[in-house]
């Protein structure tokens, strides 16, 4: 093995024992959007685009029993439709999106929202970290979602050098085992949510300090850090109970 398959077998090392951790701090970590079936997530997924989680799921409720099926959505009143998603904002185009989406399930796929990442990558709006979130989580496929908080994460961890997240999908999934690139996918976003923040870490309050090749980006006075931390979302054990009629998938600790 050269020099630079050395290097990489350490940071896959380091990336197991980064996951480890990662379970220990979030046993709970999670998707944090509501829904009850893929067409639910799919649409959610496209409501929180731009917007956060939290919006989105305000407004699902009304909007789920609303529209019940693929075909309730190809068929919508529009303006009705723009009004019930409204506060997730760029609604007009999110409404476009979503009667697209319903049209092009009942053309081409029987209504039903295709358990495929090159399908779901031909519907009108969806982007691979939408594919991938409908894959791992409504489908229970092993997937790796990289928003924002996931690709900050994977170079602060070494994981990856690039900005582009095809290829930070690529370099992560030579890292870790496929049972562990959905789970690792929430862990992280959790963890980026609540302290790695983009612009200051809360590194002396980092429960992977000991780990993070990045440690001392961000102030590592313990007092100081700790005012960076944002606490979970008020809407965490909402939204676990909400989806564990449809997924009952509580990411388990990897591997030892
Ligand atoms: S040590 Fe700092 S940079 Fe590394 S994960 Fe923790 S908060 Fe982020």
């Amino acid at each position: 093995m050269g020099a630079q398959g050395t290097r990489r077998s350490e940071v896959a090392e380091r990336a197991r024992l980064i996951d480890r951790e990662l379970a220990v701090l979030y046993p709970d970590a999670r998707i944090e959007l509501n829904f009850s079936s893929a067409l639910e997530l799919l649409v959610a997924a496209i409501l929180a685009a731009r917007s956060t989680d939290r919006r989105a799921n305000e407004v699902s409720p009304a909007l789920f029993a609303r529209y019940r099926s693929a075909a309730d959505y190809a068929a919508a009143d529009r303006d009705e439709l723009e009004a019930l998603i409204r506060s997730t904002g760029f609604f007009r185009a999110k409404a476009g999106t979503l009667i697209n989406i319903g049209k092009a399930l009942c053309d081409r796929f029987g209504g039903q929202v295709p358990g495929a990442l090159e399908e779901l990558l031909t519907l009108p709006g969806v982007g691979r970290k939408t594919a991938s979130m409908v894959i791992g989580d409504a489908f229970g496929q092993p997937a790796i979602t990289v928003d924002t908080h996931f690709a900050r994460l994977a170079r602060r961890f070494g994981w990856t050098a690039y900005s582009d997240p095809d290829k930070i999908e690529r370099d992560v999934a030579a890292l870790l085992p496929a049972p562990e690139w959905t789970p690792v996918s929430h862990r992280v976003i959790w963890h980026g949510r609540r302290v790695c923040h983009a612009r200051t870490p809360a590194c002396g309050a980092c429960g992977l300090a000991a780990l993070c090749p990045s440690f001392g980006l961000g102030p590592v006075d313990a007092q100081e850090a700790r005012k960076l931390v944002k606490p979970a979302t008020d809407s965490s054990a909402a939204t676990a109970a909400a989806n564990q009629a449809f997924t009952v998938r509580a990411c388990p600790p990897p591997p030892m």
